[in-house]
């Protein structure tokens, strides 16, 4: 068993005092807190090893390159993906919302005649659909919804039921034999809620589309397997899985990512280049990951990763449900309502809430008086909150190092926060 205490102590930055009470984060969907290893592993890097990587005859280089290989294994080895040499299935990218735009870019690129005949898969045209869902994040609907713009293709959404979950069961309506791309969240950032994939990925694969999965609050919270799941591409962000800012990983089908054009053009991604011809790409990964790599924070990635495997991922799970538990009693409070599914097995614990009459902005600065910090506004998510008829809220969102104790100290908060502004 995890003992979830030690872990705790893990992290240097939960030691401090906020407006005078101990910090109580409740903000990892935003982003998560980084326990000492991942600290150390990105400044050794710098200590001891830096320098470019799959360049340089030097042996720091070749050392920066060991890393930042082993470092893609760790994370592919986390998400049930390929790791070995030659068969690899991650691209290191700047983030998640850096995956999507690559993806979205790249199947662009394959309407353009770029990635030759492998490629057609990805066109996209006039006629042709995609559809998202109304729960996604704006880093998914944004670039899907320009994609289609661009191809002269439709984008179409699965909406939502009363509380927030995605309406699986309308995927033999919505995803048809037009479909070429399904975009979705495995969890959603704003509910919280666990999409079942399995009858959408059915669905898409029925009619010859391709499925893209939007993992950033899967990864860090729930045991997540791309190859059973059987989706095409999944995009994550290292930062909300303990690892460092500025990196994320796109996970795509090996054959799939053969066959994808490259997204973005300069160095270290090509084999061949010429003043007076079209240039030939590398294979992936490199092909999608054009210059200078960010190898201290990816290393780092990889060290969080594979601490989280040591944890073990339904360890985490079960902990952060018993704290969810807690979390969701706030919807037993006057004039408090969850946006999200109140059935606990169905989400992680991620809780958004309205507080009936008090703005976001008020409910987070009445509990951050209190060092507790959640995030208020609408999570980069506003159809969400357009279907719960609101435009902001509040969202609690658990870690590896919370407590039931510190969930309690939030639903207590907010039980003061009507009476206070009332
Ligand atoms: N998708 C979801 C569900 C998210 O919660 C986020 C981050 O908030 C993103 C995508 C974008 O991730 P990033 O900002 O790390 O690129």
């Amino acid at each position: 068993m995890a003992d979830f205490a030690t872990i705790r102590d893990e992290f240097p930055i939960l030691d401090q005092q906020v407006h005078g009470h101990p910090l109580i984060y409740l903000d990892s969907a935003a982003t998560a807190q980084k326990p000492e290893c991942v600290i150390d592993a990105e400044a050794d890097f710098y200590r001891t090893i830096n320098a470019g990587v799959h360049r340089g005859a030097h042996e720091l280089a070749a050392r920066s390159t060991v890393a930042f290989e082993q470092a893609r294994a760790k994370v592919a080895r986390l998400v049930g993906a390929n790791a070995q040499e030659g068969e690899e299935e991650i691209v290191v990218t700047g983030g998640a919302t850096a995956g999507l735009n690559l993806l979205a870019t790249a199947f662009g690129n394959a309407s353009l005649g770029r990635g030759g005949e492998a490629a057609k898969r990805f066109a996209l045209g006039p006629g042709d659909e995609i559809v998202v869902s109304q729960a996604e994040h704006h880093s998914v609907l944004l670039p899907f919804q320009e994609l289609a713009v661009r191809a002269g293709a439709t984008l179409r959404w699965l909406g939502l039921e009363d509380d927030g979950r995605i309406r699986v069961e309308d995927a033999g309506d919505v995803i048809t034999e037009r479909t070429k791309v399904v975009a979705v969240t495995h969890v959603a950032n704003v509910t919280g809620a666990i999409t079942d994939v399995a009858p959408l990925v059915r669905r898409a694969h029925e009619v010859g589309a391709l499925v893209v999965l939007d993992a950033c609050q899967s990864v860090p919270h729930i045991p997540v397997d791309f190859h059973a799941l059987d989706v095409d591409f999944a995009a994550f962000s290292a930062h909300k899985m303990y690892g460092p800012t500025g990196v994320g990983f796109l996970y795509g089908r090996r054959e799939l990512l053969e066959a994808l054009p490259p997204a973005s053009f300069g160095g270290s991604m090509v084999e061949l280049a010429w003043m007076d011809r079209p240039a030939q790409y590398m294979d992936p990964p490199a092909r999608f990951e054009a210059g200078t790599q960010p190898v201290a924070q990816v290393v780092a990635a990889g060290v969080a990763a594979d601490w989280l495997r040591a944890i073990g991922m339904d360890q985490v799970a079960a902990h952060e449900r018993a704290i969810a538990g807690e979390l969701l009693k706030l919807g037993e409070l006057d004039g408090v309502r969850i946006l999200g599914p109140t059935e606990n097995r169905e989400r992680i614990g991620t809780v958004a809430f309205d507080v009936a009459g008090v703005h976001p902005h008020d409910v987070g600065q009445f509990v951050d008086a209190q060092g507790i910090a959640i995030r208020v506004g609408h999570h980069c998510a506003q159809p969400v909150h357009r279907h719960f008829g609101l435009f902001a809220s509040n969202r609690a969102s658990t870690g590896v190092y919370n407590t039931v104790d510190e969930a309690r100290a939030l639903v207590e908060a907010v039980s003061r926060v009507r009476g206070f502004f009332g």
